[in-house]
């Protein structure tokens, strides 16, 4: 390979999915250089859907929590940072800022995921967050208060992932949960309104006290602990335990300074190259998907982690190895004259959520025209499609039909018709 330095060090800021992704893709590749994983949290990389699902629940301890393939944070031969987060990045000088400590690369990933979005009164005691596993550790200490779980008043605000899957596992732990959503329905922003609303329903079925299109106004405490949470309409809930779901912001902070375009999230060119040597990979990254006209996306969700945290760790190879690594995609006098490896990032967006017995999986991009294709709602055993306005197959969500899922995701691959979609889901 044609590297800049006979011993090149490639540095990987963010030691979760997807920077172990990149540092195991370019390690199977054949890279021998350095390769150094920065992060800001004490752990080695660990699986975080766990952490709202089985790990909450009890029923999952720490040691399940490690992520496939990275067994032994010896394998592959990494060089370990942990605890320590990037401060800023020197793209001139090729060095990555720990504080007081430079780091030089010759390759750079970059896969800092995002940083939950709080609101006043996040600091009370019983007022958690949960990206973290210091923060399911908190929190699950909280709801269990020990070896035996004590019923106590959970009130979920926000009504997207975590919401929606703390207060199934609150629920199922016995405890008495009410969840709130400022929009019309839980997850409505990434689902069609309508299976929005099954959310809604499973939820209440379950015993969930639901409160749609309502705002939070205040977190109060009392002797520094929370006691109540007051909604928009002036309505007081007592509460002994608040969980805060409403969002996340990429964790750019680090790189206000570096010269880096940032807009929700790091803006990359369609082959995930923020800058010359520099990928991006994870919930942080923001890219052209051709797949989809060239729409900017930034996904948050566990399987593009894992698939562009493997792109990425050949993008970055390929982009060593090419005579000039200093060349961006677009600097290319030719783009035909790419490896495959420089092919574009094209994925299909895929998510799967567990709450109570349901399995709910969306494959592609949702839309407002939702349409039924197997099943109904009201036995929450369904598949709807989706299509855009031009009568496009753009998406497929399924309630408890996983080969569905795995059918349409297909489809969606190989570019298949809505009408193809309403024969092969049906
Ligand atoms: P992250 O996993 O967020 O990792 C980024 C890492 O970078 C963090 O460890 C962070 O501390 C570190 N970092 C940040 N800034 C710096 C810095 N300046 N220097 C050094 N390190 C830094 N997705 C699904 O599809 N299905 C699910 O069921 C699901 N469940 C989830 C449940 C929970 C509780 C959570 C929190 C997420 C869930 N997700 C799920 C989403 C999925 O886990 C994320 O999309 C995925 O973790 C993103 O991976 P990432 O590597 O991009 O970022
Ligand atoms: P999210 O899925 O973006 O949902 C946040 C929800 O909170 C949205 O419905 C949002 O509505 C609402 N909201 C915003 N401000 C509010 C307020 N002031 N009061 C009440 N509701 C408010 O984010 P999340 O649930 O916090 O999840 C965090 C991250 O973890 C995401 O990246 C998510 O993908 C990931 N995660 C994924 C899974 C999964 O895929 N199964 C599970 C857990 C976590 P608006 O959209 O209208 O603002």
């Amino acid at each position: 390979m044609n590297l800049t330095s006979a011993h090149p060090r490639i540095v990987i800021v963010g030691a979760s999915l997807a920077g172990l992704q990149a540092a195991q893709t370019m390690r199977r590749s054949g890279f021998e250089g350095e390769i150094v994983m920065v992060g800001a949290e004490s752990h080695y990389p660990y699986d975080r859907p766990p952490l709202s699902k089985q790990f909450l629940a009890g029923a999952w301890d720490e040691a399940k929590l490690t992520l496939r393939g990275a067994v032994d944070p010896a394998e592959h031969d990494l060089t370990w940072m942990l605890g320590r987060a990037a401060t800023s990045l020197d793209l001139a000088n090729r060095e990555v800022a720990i504080g007081d400590e430079r780091v030089a690369y010759d390759g750079l990933v970059i896969a800092t995921g995002a940083t939950p979005r709080t609101l006043p009164g996040v600091d009370l005691e019983g007022v958690h967050v949960l990206r973290t596993l210091d923060d399911a550790r908190s929190l699950r200490s909280d709801l269990a208060q020990g070896e035996v779980v004590q019923p106590r008043r959970v009130c979920v605000i926000g009504a997207g992932f975590i919401g929606a899957e703390v207060a199934a596992t609150a629920q199922q732990l016995g405890h008495q949960v009410t969840m709130i959503e400022a929009a019309e329905a839980p997850l409505a922003r990434v689902l069609d309104l309508e299976t929005g609303m099954a959310i809604a329903e499973l939820h209440r079925s379950n015993g969930v006290d639901v409160r749609l299109e309502v705002g939070v106004e205040e977190i109060h405490g009392e002797d520094g602990r929370v006691d109540r949470v007051v909604l928009g309409d002036g309505t007081a809930i007592a509460t002994d335990v608040v969980v805060i779901g409403i969002g996340v912001v990429p964790s750019t902070d680090w790189l206000a300074d570096s010269g880096l375009e940032l807009g929700n999230g790091i803006v990359c060119d369609s082959t995930c190259l923020a800058a010359p040597r520099v990928v991006v990979a994870g919930d942080v990254a923001r890219w052209p998907n051709q797949r989809y006209g060239n729409k900017m996306m930034r996904v948050e969700q566990w399987d593009n982690a894992l698939e562009q945290g493997a792109y990425v760790g050949k993008r970055l190879l390929a982009c060593l190895a090419q005579t000039d690594p200093d060349q961006t995609d677009s600097d290319q006098t030719d783009p035909d004259q790419t490896d495959s490896d420089l092919e574009p990032y094209t994925p299909v967006p895929w998510f799967w959520s567990d709450q109570y017995d349901r399995k709910i999986q969306l494959a592609g991009v949702p839309s407002n025209t939702a349409e039924l294709v197997h099943g109904t709602l009201e036995e929450r055993r369904f598949v709807q499609i989706y299509s855009d306005e031009d009568g496009a197959f753009t998406g497929a969500v399924a309630w408890n039909r996983p080969r569905h899922a795995i059918k349409a995701r297909q489809l969606l691959l190989r570019g298949g018709t809505l009408d193809e979609a309403r024969e092969e889901l049906a």
